[in-house]
């Protein structure tokens, strides 16, 4: 229990400077947090709470940064593992802990673990060569998903296989090393839909899932997620929650956890990948849930109690801005967008534009679930100028 009496008092201190970091100083600011950010580079989308630049790779850095607060968090997922345990054993509180890290940052160790405790996932093995690549997908019909462990995000580092040959490079002595000397391959899904199962969990135990989540990828990047998800039956429901529950005891995770997940034809639940920080799925808590995975993530890392996931609204949409050239587009449609569609929440995370980058997202939240999805497509088509 943690035992402040006065919240101002609360250092929570966080590693990384994107979008999520920046949507978390709205509850630290509410809640009287003192949230303080270390970006990569100045003017990143977290600046108003970026008190330090600097590189999150090196220990000196994340000293003198840790010294400074309370607690330690991330942004994103990349720091490298022995440097975490290094502050851990300085006597940080770093939450998520870097045993539990280790296997959001590998998918293979992720997979391994997973396993151990019995959780369902797609048929998968460890393999580092033409052969055993071509063995696996010989007993999986003929393709299969390959995935480098390390490294890959928003669907790179991951790649459809029908032959070894579609993986030369990663299978080269450049490729195999950037992966960590081994390869993840799957089976190839045919899932009906994306699921997400959005939860959170303090160091002491306590434990609060979201509703589940439908969510759309498009070119590996998440474009839209449909909250509650629609038509899930009350046994996907809880079986979702239940996953979540034993991946973040088994794991010993803290804060948020995105569980991602794909639905079969008939009904099973397999677990693809998880995230230990809020997560693009859980964006619709902002304004469709009582607590938001910001504040609770907040919440979660300090030990404090969690509050209520329940919704707001029977429905809730987001969907996000994806691939705008220029972030000043945004301003140039604001006026359309607040005009068309007066429900939507804009959230524009001030980034500089790169093609595909998420660059913003909106929110709908209301009770006919078709109006919803209506509105925030419109406003994210106007938004960009479509
Ligand atoms: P990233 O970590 O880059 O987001 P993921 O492992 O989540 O990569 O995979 C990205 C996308 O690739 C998934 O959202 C899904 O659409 C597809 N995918 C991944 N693994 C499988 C699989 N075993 N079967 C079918 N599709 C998959």
């Amino acid at each position: 229990m943690n035992e402040k009496l006065s919240s101002n008092e609360f250092r929570v201190g966080v590693i990384g400077g994107g979008q999520l970091a920046r949507m978390m100083t709205v509850p630290a600011i509410n809640l009287g947090l003192d949230l303080r950010v270390l970006a990569e580079v100045e003017g990143s989308s977290a600046h108003l709470a970026a008190r330090v630049v600097g590189d999150y790779n090196d220990l000196t850095v994340l000293r003198a940064f840790a010294a400074t607060v309370d607690v330690i968090t991330f942004d994103h997922e990349h720091v490298p593992l022995d440097l975490l345990r290094a502050l851990e054993a300085d006597g940080v509180s770093v939450q998520p802990p870097s045993r539990a890290l280790a296997f959001a940052q590998n998918k293979l160790e992720m997979r391994v673990r997973l396993s151990q405790l019995e959780l369902p996932c797609p048929d998968w093995a460890e393999v580092d060569s033409a052969a055993s690549i071509d063995a696996f997908i010989a007993n999986h019909g003929g393709v299969a998903i390959l995935k480098t462990p390390i490294g890959g995000y928003d669907g790179k580092g991951v790649r459809v296989v029908r032959s070894a040959q579609d993986a030369a490079d990663w299978l080269s002595p450049e490729g195999l090393a950037k992966a960590g000397g081994r390869l993840l391959i799957e089976e190839k899904v045919e899932f009906v839909r994306e699921l997400a199962q959005l939860s959170a969990r303090r160091p002491s135990g306590e434990f609060k899932a979201w509703s589940l989540v439908q969510t759309t990828q498009r070119n590996g990047v998440c474009s839209e997620v449909l909250s509650p998800a629609p038509n899930a039956s009350e046994k996907t429901l809880a079986q979702a929650a239940a996953i979540a529950e034993q991946i973040s005891e088994g794991l010993g995770v803290t804060g948020v956890l995105a569980v991602e997940m794909f639905e079969t034809e008939d009904g099973r639940l397999l677990i693809n990948e998880l995230a230990m920080r809020p997560h693009n799925s859980g964006h619709f808590s902002i304004e469709g849930s009582v607590t938001s995975q910001f504040e609770q993530h907040l919440r979660a890392v300090l030990d404090l109690p969690l509050g209520s996931t329940a919704p707001t609204a029977a429905h809730a949409v987001m969907v996000n801005l994806l691939g705008v050239d220029d972030v000043e587009q945004f301003f140039g449609h604001y006026q359309d967008t607040m005009d068309a569609a007066p429900n939507a929440k804009l959230h524009n995370y001030g980034k500089s534009a790169r093609a595909g980058r998420k660059m913003g997202h909106v929110t709908v939240v209301g009770e006919d679930s078709e109006a919803v999805l209506a509105e925030a497509r419109l406003a994210a088509e106007t938004l960009v100028g479509n």
